[in-house]
């Protein structure tokens, strides 16, 4: 059995949900489909539950109208029949009511957002189920929230559904097809909840190791993970092969095409994964697995809105133990650190989620010295295969970088990531100089880039 994952803009418009028919259906193999709400609808959902939390319940309601209007809209494309389209509209119509039943809501909690934003994926695999159906196939269609759970630390309980969907399955035996939402999930208050922006990727990922699938492919627009980002640098490629670590590295320091979790479930239970471009079928994608190509410098990515800590020690030096009380502020407020470096007497430290800064700013003056931290910070991270015997590949990338000021570098945590912090003002200057003298300039390139 497969997974596949279809992003938003895969279902975004009727005639990509015509395709994906034909994609999933052409192999004849058995696979779980994992569907991301529309393009653009998470974003509307979002802004009428900001609007709703502000009291603005006018303003909600014309947002909702116009969402509505879009679905309207689509589902005339997107049945061909009588039947199909009054099935649509009955599935928006039940969703859309649910959606203004809870302007009257008050007061409008945390509770309610979710169960707003939730709404997308609810409505795309309904109305996608519905348009196979019409076809003449007959797909399950599995309610994610029935398997999908995240604990009190909001990270996913892949036991539970282990045990679900295995159980679901286990009933199902002759469907072909499965169609299920992205994204959503319970709480341990079992109450709906999400797995954060771009989530889909994530869900498709728990699916695959809970299942221990042969494959998860995640079908998006655009045709596998670039050497750098193709957003904000010109001339990028596609990378045929990724280990785990190298892909895990890139999604946490934010290529977008993954979600930063999505890598973890199935390089726990080596299920590989692949990233295929729904416009074009035919073209390689990445392959994310065990093996790995030669080439040093592989891929760029950066992470945005970074806060730098840096602190030094008040006692003298060879003091021992300081490291661990600075950490342990870190693991009370449940913050993450992303990069470090380390002299005799200081440390510096990134974080992303800056919610307790103050808390934590407090609790390390209390035995160190702390400069005025910085914002806006960004990590640019390199991905490749850096073995302690190869020489010059720092020398490659402190030339690139020779115009722009680094805070912060490290090098040698792992043989595979070199990250670098730097202003995010700097950022596009920096992805694009190091496009030019890692990847231009380098021969090697054919290699990994030339279609098979
Ligand atoms: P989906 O809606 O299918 O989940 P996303 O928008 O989340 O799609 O991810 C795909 C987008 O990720 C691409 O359109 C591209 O602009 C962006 N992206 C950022 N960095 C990279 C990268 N290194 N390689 C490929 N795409 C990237
Ligand atoms: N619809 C959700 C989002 O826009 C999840 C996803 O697309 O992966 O963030
Ligand atoms: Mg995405």
């Amino acid at each position: 059995m497969q997974v596949w994952k279809f992003g938003g803009t895969s279902v975004g418009k009727p005639e990509r949900m015509h395709s994906i028919k034909n994609l999933i259906t052409e192999d004849g193999n058995r696979k779980i489909v994992v569907l991301s709400a529309l393009s653009g609808t998470t974003n509307a959902l979002i802004s009428i539950g900001e609007s709703l939390k502000s009291h603005n319940d006018a303003e909600a309601t014309q947002k909702i109208n116009e969402l509505y209007a879009h679905y309207e809209s689509f589902i005339k494309e997107l049945y061909s029949t009588e039947a199909g389209y009054a099935e649509g509209k009955a599935i928006i119509e039940k969703e859309f009511s649910f959606i203004r039943s809870l302007v009257n809501i008050k007061p409008f909690s945390v509770k309610q957002e979710k169960e707003i934003v939730a709404e997308g994926e609810l409505l795309s695999t309904q109305m996608f189920e519905a348009y196979l159906r019409e076809e003449g196939i007959s797909a399950a269609l599995l309610p994610a929230l029935d398997f999908m759970l995240i604990d009190a630390d909001n990270e996913p309980v892949l036991k539970f559904t282990e045990e679900k969907l295995g159980a679901i399955l286990g009933q199902l035996t002759d469907k072909q097809i499965f169609i299920t939402q992205g994204f959503i999930c319970r709480n341990p208050r079992g109450e709906v909840d999400n797995l954060k922006r771009g989530g889909s990727d994530y869900t498709a990922s728990l699916i695959g190791g809970a299942i221990v699938a042969e494959e998860v492919q995640i079908w998006t627009d655009i045709d596998g993970m670039h050497n750098n980002d193709p957003r904000i640098v010109k001339k990028t490629f596609p990378i045929r092969e990724l280990t785990f670590e190298e892909a895990a590295e890139l999604a946490y320091f934010g290529a977008k095409i993954l979600h930063p979790s999505t890598i973890t479930p199935a390089k726990m239970k080596g299920v590989p994964v692949r990233l295929k471009n729904t416009m074009e079928p035919a073209a390689y994608g990445t392959l994310i697995a065990d093996k790995t190509s030669d080439r040093e410098i592989k891929a760029i990515a950066a992470k945005d809105n970074l806060t730098a800590i840096y602190i030094h020690s008040t006692r003298m030096l060879n003091a021992y133990g300081f490291l661990r009380r600075v950490f342990e502020v870190f693991e009370k407020y449940k913050t993450p650190v992303d990069m470090i470096t380390t002299s005799e007497v200081s440390v510096s430290v990134t974080i992303d989620n800056d919610e307790h800064l103050e808390e934590i700013m407090a609790e390390l003056r209390q035995f160190a010295d702390l400069e005025e931290c910085d914002k806006d910070q960004t990590i640019v991270c390199i991905v490749g295969n850096f073995s302690a015997d190869k020489e010059g590949i720092a020398l490659k990338v402190l030339e690139a970088m020779k115009n722009i000021p680094i805070r912060m570098i490290c090098y040698g945590a792992s043989e595979h990531n070199i990250t670098l912090l730097i202003h995010g003002k700097n950022k596009a200057a920096a992805l694009n100089a190091l496009n030019e003298r890692c990847f231009l300039y380098e021969d090697a390139m054919k290699d990994i880039f030339s279609a098979p």
